[in-house]
C-alpha cells in the first residue's frame, strides 16, 4: 500500500488561515489521503508550562532531521501571545493530538497532519490507529480519508470534534476558548435565521444522543455492575408488545470472554460489555432503538443531500459526525438481544463506513467486517437475555424484493424481539438473504 498518498494534494497559502491543505485532483469519498507516524509523543500531563517547554524542547532538538526540525517551528502557533516565553508549548499545544488504545494518556504531534484546518462540517475525517500494521512493520498511524467528493483546488478540512456535535454558539464559544480562532467555515457562516434555527436543532438533537448513548448521561437508573451472569434483573418495560428486555446487569467481560470460541470472529468482539456496563441505554431496547434510528436518519439525510459529485461543502451538517455513531449503539442492542439478522445488517453498514472513513484494512472494518459474517460468533452476541428466551429467530429480507422503504422498515421495527414473533413477512413469502454480506 502506498503510504504516501499526498499527491492528491498540497499545502498552499490560504487567505486569512496561514497555510492549508488543498486538493490537486479530483478526490473520492474514502480516498486515503495521508497515513502518518508522529514526529513524537509525550505524556499528557498538568506540569508547569515552563517544565513542558523544555521537555517539547528536547524532544524537537533531539530529532535527527534539521528538516524536522524547521518544519516543527513553521507549524502554528495559536498562543504566541498568551505564552511568549514558551515558543515550544505554544507550538505543541495547538497541533498535539490525544491518542487512544496503547498510547491512552499520550498526545502526539504530526508535521502534515497539522496542515489541515478545521471546519465544523469537514470534508476529510481523521483518526488515529494505535494497532495498525503495514509495510513498515507495527506502530501508531494517523489516517486522513476524504468524505466527500473534492475537485481540484478545494481546501480539504478536517474537524477538530472528534465526533463532538454543537449547535453554533456552542460551538463558537469552544473554539474560541479551546483553540483559540474564530471558525469562518460554511456551517458558521450561515446567517442567523430559520437555515440556521434548522441546522442547530438537528445538532442538538445529535449532540443530546451522543451525550445519553456515548458519555453515558441519561435520567435513567444506574445500571450495577456485575462480575457475574447469574444475577439478572428485568429491565424497565419496555414500550410497545415486546416481551423482550436487556438484562440489567450485563455479565462481565470475563464471562464474556469464557464463551465458546467457534474460531470466526470470536476474538473480534465489536462490544465493549464492559463500557456497556456503564451506560444506561440498555433499560429500555426499544426506545434506545427508535433513537438511534432519528439520529442515523438525520446523518444520512444530510449526507445524501450533498450528494457524491457536489464538492465544496455547503453549510449542512453531512459531516459533522459519523453515521456509525448511531449503528454502533445499534449493532451492540441487536447483538446482546441475540438477533443476528439485524446485527449482520448494522455490522455491513459500518464496515462499508468505516472503509470510507478508516481505510479497509483498519481495524474497524475488519472487525465489523467479520461481524457481518457471522454475528453469532461475536462475544456479546446474545448476552443481553439474562439466561432466559432464545435467539431472534429472523431473516435479512432481500432487499431487492421489498425494496428499500420495506427493508428499512423491517430494520428498525424489530416486531420479531417479542419472543415467538412471526418476524418479516415479505412479500410473497421470499426467503431472505444475506444483506450483510452485500
Ligand atoms: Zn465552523
Amino acid at each position: 500500500m502506498a503510504t504516501t498518498p499526498e499527491t492528491l494534494w498540497e499545502v498552499r497559502r490560504i487567505p486569512n488561515k496561514g497555510y492549508g491543505v488543498v486538493a490537486t485532483a479530483p478526490i473520492d469519498p474514502g480516498t486515503r489521503l495521508l497515513m502518518e507516524k508522529p514526529l513524537y509523543t509525550r505524556p499528557m500531563t498538568d506540569d508547569p508550562i515552563k517544565q513542558q517547554n523544555s521537555i517539547v524542547e528536547s524532544l524537537i532538538q533531539n530529532l535527527p532531521d534539521p528538516a524536522q526540525r524547521d518544519a516543527f517551528h513553521a507549524l502554528a502557533s495559536s498562543f504566541s501571545v498568551l505564552y511568549p516565553d514558551y515558543p515550544y508549548y505554544s507550538i505543541a499545544t495547538t497541533n498535539e493530538v490525544a491518542l487512544s488504545g496503547e498510547q491512552d494518556g499520550s498526545s502526539g504531534l504530526f508535521l502534515r497532519w497539522s496542515r489541515f484546518n478545521h471546519a465544523c462540517a469537514p470534508s476529510a475525517y481523521w483518526a488515529w490507529h494505535d494497532d495498525h500494521t503495514s509495510a513498515e512493520g507495527k506502530g501508531g498511524v494517523l489516517t486522513v480519508h476524504a468524505i466527500r467528493h473534492l475537485n481540484p483546488g478545494d481546501e480539504i478540512h478536517i474537524s477538530y470534534f472528534e465526533n463532538r456535535v454543537m449547535p453554533h454558539d456552542d460551538r463558537e464559544r469552544y473554539l474560541a476558548e479551546v483553540y483559540c480562532f474564530a471558525c469562518d467555515c460554511a456551517l458558521c457562516s450561515l446567517a442567523p435565521g430559520p437555515w440556521r434555527d434548522d441546522v442547530d436543532e438537528r445538532l442538538r438533537q445529535l449532540e443530546a444522543f451522543w451525550r445519553k448513548y456515548h458519555l453515558g448521561e441519561s435520567d435513567g437508573p444506574p445500571l450495577s455492575p456485575s462480575s457475574s451472569s447469574s444475577t439478572s434483573s428485568p429491565a424497565t418495560a419496555a414500550t410497545g408488545a415486546t416481551t423482550t428486555t436487556i438484562a440489567a446487569s450485563l455479565p462481565s467481560d470475563e464471562t464474556a470472554e469464557g464463551r465458546e470460541d467457534n474460531g470466526d470472529g470470536a476474538d473480534a468482539a465489536v462490544v465493549d460489555v464492559k463500557s456497556l456496563n456503564q451506560r444506561r441505554f440498555l433499560h429500555d431496547p426499544i426506545v434506545c432503538f427508535v433513537e438511534c434510528r432519528e439520529a442515523a436518519e438525520l446523518i444520512v439525510e444530510a449526507e445524501e443531500d450533498v450528494g457524491d459529485g457536489a464538492g465544496g461543502e455547503d453549510g449542512d451538517i453531512a459531516g459533522c459526525i459519523d453515521v456509525t455513531f448511531a449503528y454502533e449503539i445499534a449493532l451492540a442492542l441487536t447483538l446482546l438481544l441475540g438477533d443476528a439478522a439485524r446485527a449482520s445488517v448494522f455490522a455491513a453498514r459500518n464496515r462499508d463506513r468505516y472503509t470510507v472513513t478508516l481505510g479497509a484494512d483498519s481495524a474497524s472494518a475488519v472487525r465489523a467486517g467479520l461481524c457481518a459474517r457471522n454475528p453469532c460468533a461475536d462475544r456479546s452476541f446474545g448476552l443481553g437475555l439474562g439466561g432466559g428466551g432464545g435467539r431472534i429467530p429472523s431473516k435479512v429480507p432481500d432487499v431487492g424484493e421489498v425494496g428499500e422503504e420495506a427493508f428499512e422498515e423491517w430494520l428498525w421495527s424489530p416486531k420479531d424481539w417479542q419472543l415467538g414473533g412471526a418476524g418479516f413477512a415479505a412479500p410473497g413469502g421470499g426467503r431472505g438473504q444475506g444483506h450483510g454480506d452485500m
